[in-house]
């Protein structure tokens, strides 16, 4: 037990009581020493279906490959459209492959500011009741009705890495940026499977946030476990 005559100064043994934790910091630590993860910095972009493929590029039409990316069969296409929101437009958006089920575009807060509208943090492919925004391609144009969004931070990680780290589909962990700007990022979604490589994505206002480049190495110190 601490000395001291300070009455302001709380007993030792009463700091033993259990802490009620808030619920966004209620993680449990990861013990591994191996938790490390390579950053991606993901610019706006955009998924097509193919009905707006068509009505943007004409009927028919395919994507060309620019460069992979490092999730396998993931590609940067030569394609880019203009995105117009109600306030600003912002050209040269790159579509990303393969085709989706659903048109999903990725922008930033600060491209949302630009453009005039204020879509929700969304994991990717949650798109109900996100707003919608209007694509101009070569050939056309489409105004969606949902779609827009800014995408969660999240991990992809290969099987191999979840199992050393005991995490599953699905989990949420925290993520610590030890650089420059010291950020702790909760909630990170983890996306597990055997078809992906081990990376965290963020976009361009978390980086900033952050300080940190893309192919940084960010560290996972703990695993959301709500009481
Ligand atoms: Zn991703």
């Amino acid at each position: 037990m601490l000395e001291h005559n300070n009455p302001n100064i709380t007993e030792y043994h009463e700091y033993q009581k259990p802490l009620e934790m808030p619920e966004h910091l209620a993680f449990k630590p990861l013990t591994k020493a191996t938790n490390q993860v390579t950053v991606r910095i993901s610019g706006r972009h955009i998924h097509l279906c193919p009905a707006d493929l068509y009505a943007l590029f004409g009927p028919g039409y395919t994507l060309h490959k620019y460069k992979d990316l490092n999730q396998p069969g993931q590609f940067a296409a030569k394609e880019t459209l203009t995105v117009v929101g109600p306030k600003g437009v912002i050209e040269g958006v790159r579509v990303l492959g393969p085709l989706r089920d659903k048109t999903q575009v990725e922008i930033s807060g600060t491209d949302g500011y630009h453009l005039g509208v204020d879509p929700p943090v969304r994991d990717s492919g949650d798109l109900e009741g996100t707003p919608g925004i209007v694509l101009v391609g070569p050939k056309g144009a489409v105004n969606l009705k949902e779609g827009l969004i800014l995408a969660a931070t999240h991990i992809h990680m290969h099987t191999s890495d979840a199992e050393r780290l005991n995490l599953r589909n699905g989990d949420r962990v925290q993520v610590l940026i030890d650089g420059e700007r010291d950020l702790i990022f909760t909630k990170v979604l983890v996306r597990v499977s055997d078809k992906f490589n081990t990376e965290m994505h963020i976009d361009t206002d978390e980086a900033n946030a952050a300080v940190i480049e893309d192919g940084d190495i960010v560290e996972i110190i703990g695993k959301f476990a709500p009481m």
